[in-house]
């Protein structure tokens, strides 16, 4: 008999059948089954946070396992969540080489509560158990055989082999199958164990607590009997389910799923828009980034032409590249093909032939303009051309080509063959074909690409400004790089922002400001001032550049660190009394800066620069900013993101704030709530996934 479970009906279906197999003399045993080769996906995600109809889950799986016919578990493609959670309950668990297992509901901000928790750690042992529950990993039919998980692993097809196997079990006795009659496998390093577990899951959390209630299940699984396990599981369950971690968690669920549908304003879409194959790309440019997509690109299996013009440097690429290729394929255990699909030139004629060139040179307009050019009279027709920069106008790159439709923004993010995110700008010119091969390609990178209009810093960048500005600020009002990085910390981005800040080098932002004129040769003239065109400017960036203070790669920045490029950032004495003599030299008294201020000043003004970014329609909703930041720019996953998070905080209350700030600073234009933030509010603060609808309203009113 055969079954699929994803919904009330397939529950229902699951019971029924079972009972009828149990009671019907000619049935010997049963082989549970998926439909479509694939065993199930767990609880269907669309129920969470309604009332889940039809049988529950636990006395289903309890009705199965204490059958006294075998029930085998035929599992195909995947056994996920809820779906293992059954096979759990079976009394032998047959498996497909290529079908994956895992509990994922931790990264749902939930925990396995069908008795995942209680089964899984009487069945393979704590350790591996807390593993599995905790970080929601997937592990391959191999595995599952090796940690136990499954009893074998079939070849061909499970089913014939499980209704083989179950008639070859059918007059065993069952009493030795029941996982949760087993006693929990007890370590005697028991309390260390946890407190171990605890520590690792804590620190990996950064304040999600799905990861702690986890190991607080599979603790009671350790210590507590059989159903009073099931009793912790059920309760911390609870606590999960209404929280708002859970919600925001479910919500990047769906928002990484709905940027893939993108839209432009001019109305073109991901459904209407076809993409281009790409079966041979180009990369420009072989310093940090390039080498980074150059990896990505032949790790998808696709032929990639990579041009660096400086010799030392392309030798040094080539090398770090092959290094990349062969350490991700051992990795996977694979071996590194990918190796062969790189061919490199110093010359640029070398992509006469390629679908897509993806340029990555200095981050420099002149230089840009002359590589566009070169491309477009060297490709063959049709070549989308990319750019990788961070920041440059891409209409005036697309402006240098003969086909400016061909022309759009691929903005990576460092290191490229490992960070998610990927933004996708378009200009006014860009196709939507030239868009949607582009994020076909992304995809295909394993990217999670969000397409963007084209402005000054895209998306992520550009909402960065006004966060980084506050920090300078708060740093001239009182505080220091140590409080303003702690208290993002706490809040769960992996690093505060003057951390980040030393990390990526305080050149890059110190260059853009000179471009821009901003950058006054402060001690030079003895007094830096503090204000351009009206608007406050703290030159604090600035002031350490020209000591020479780029951040780790010289060893000191906002911290001090024990030589070039090391990690560990370390209070600097040095840098306390230079921000004690700049504040004197301006006339800044010191007041007190608690953390809730620099929380509020910091992500506020960031948010704000977010509303503006959906007025401007450069990105087509609060997903899609949301994901920018999730993936891109360590916004903790269990805050959902700067735009879901401010509808969590409450629209009205980020309103106050920021007018309480501003009226504070009235020459910080940042912290002035942008108008879309009003017309939310004064609509009574839809629930984000309304927002879209505000949104259209204003610009059909502009
Ligand atoms: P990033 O850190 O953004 O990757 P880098 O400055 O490290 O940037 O690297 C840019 C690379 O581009 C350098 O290796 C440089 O030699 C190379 N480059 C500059 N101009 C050209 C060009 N016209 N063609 C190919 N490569 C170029």
């Amino acid at each position: 008999m055969c079954f699929i479970l994803h919904s009330a009906a397939v529950r229902q279906g699951i019971v029924d059948t079972v009972k009828r197999a149990l009671g019907d003399p000619k049935v010997k045993s049963v082989v549970i089954c998926g439909q479509n080769g694939i065993f199930c996906g767990g609880a269907d995600i669309k129920e969470f946070g309604t009332n889940m109809s039809g049988p529950p889950l636990v006395p289903m799986i309890h009705a199965i396992e204490a059958a006294n016919k075998p029930v085998v578990a035929a599992i195909e493609g995947s056994a996920l969540g809820g779906g293992l959670e059954l096979a759990l309950g079976c009394h032998y668990r047959i498996a497909h080489s290529k079908a994956r297992l895992g509990l994922p509901e931790v990264s749902l901000g939930l925990l396995p509560a069908a008795g995942g928790t209680q089964r899984l750690p009487r069945l393979i042992g704590v350790p591996a158990a807390l593993d599995l529950i905790t970080t929601g990993r997937h592990v391959a039919a191999a595995e599952a055989l090796q940690l136990g998980v499954v009893d074998r692993v079939a070849e061909h097809s499970t089913v014939d082999a499980a209704v083989k196997f179950a008639l070859s079990v059918a007059a065993k006795p069952l009493d030795a199958r029941r996982i949760s009659t087993y006693p929990c496998p007890c370590p005697s390093d028991f309390d260390a164990l946890f407190e171990g577990a605890m520590q690792k899951v804590r620190q990996n959390a950064r304040g999600a607590i799905a990861p702690v209630a986890c190991v607080q299940a599979v603790r009671a699984a350790a210590t507590r009997p059989y159903l009073q396990g099931m009793e912790r599981e059920k309760e911390l369950m609870a606590t999960l389910f209404t929280s708002g971690q859970a919600r925001a968690l479910q919500y990047c669920f769906f928002a990484q799923r709905a940027v893939s549908k993108w839209s432009m304003p001019n109305g073109a879409r991901w459904d209407t828009s076809k993409p281009r194959p790409v079966h041979k790309a180009a990369v420009i440019g072989l310093g940090t980034m390039g080498r980074g997509i150059a990896v990505a690109l032949a790790q998808t299996g696709l032929s990639v032409v990579a041009v660096e013009t400086q010799e030392k440097q392309l030798m040094e690429a080539k090398q770090a590249v092959s290094g990349m290729l062969e350490r991700g394929a051992k990795r996977r255990g694979l071996t590194p093909a990918a190796l062969h699909k790189i061919s490199y030139s110093h010359d640029i004629q070398a992509v006469a032939d390629v679908d897509l060139v993806i340029e990555a040179v200095f981050e420099d307009m002149a230089l840009k303009k002359k590589v566009f050019q070169q491309l477009s009279a060297v490709c063959k027709p049709g070549t989308f051309l990319c750019t990788n920069t961070s920041a440059l106008d891409v209409d005036h790159l697309a402006s240098q080509t003969r086909n400016p439709e061909l022309v759009v923004g691929m903005h990576f993010f460092a290191p490229a063959h490992v960070m998610k995110l990927l933004e996708v700008v378009y200009g006014p010119q860009s196709s939507p074909q030239a868009v949607a091969t582009a994020m076909q390609l992304g995809k295909k990178m394993g990217k999670v690409g969000v397409a963007v209009g084209n402005c000054r810093g895209f998306v992520g960048n550009r909402m960065l400004k006004p966060y980084i500005e506050q920090a300078f600020f708060l740093l001239e009002e009182g505080a220091t790089p140590e409080l303003v990085d702690r208290a993002l910390e706490e809040f769960g981005f992996p690093m505060g922002v003057f951390r980040m800040s030393d990390l990526s080098g305080l050149d890059v932002g110190w260059r853009v400001r000179k471009g821009d004129g901003l950058v006054e040769s402060g001690l030079a003239s003895g007094q830096p001032t503090r204000l351009r065109e009206g608007r406050r400017y703290s030159p604090l960036g600035d002031l350490l550049c020209e000591q020479g203070r780029f951040g780790q790669k010289t060893g000191r920045g906002w911290y001090q660190y024990d030589q070039p490029g090391s990690r560990v950032a370390r209070s600097d004495p040095w840098f306390h009394s230079f921000l004690e003599e700049y504040r004197a030299r301006h006339g800044l008294v010191a007041r007190r800066i608690d953390h809730q201020e620099v929380l509020e000043r910091c992500l506020y003004a960031l948010i704000n620069e977010g509303f503006r970014i959906l007025e401007d329609g450069i990105a087509a909703g609060p997903e899609d900013i949301d994901i920018i930041y999730v993936f891109g720019y360590g916004w903790p996953r269990h805050r959902g993101g700067p735009m879901f998070y401010a509808g969590m905080v409450g629209l009205a209350r980020v309103l106050e704030r920021l007018e309480h700030y501003h009226q504070a600073h009235p020459d910080v234009p940042y912290l002035q709530p942008c108008s879309l933030l009003r017309r939310l509010v004064a609509s009574g603060s839809p629930p984000v996934h309304r927002w879209r609808e505000v949104i259209k309203k204003l610009h059909s009113q502009l």
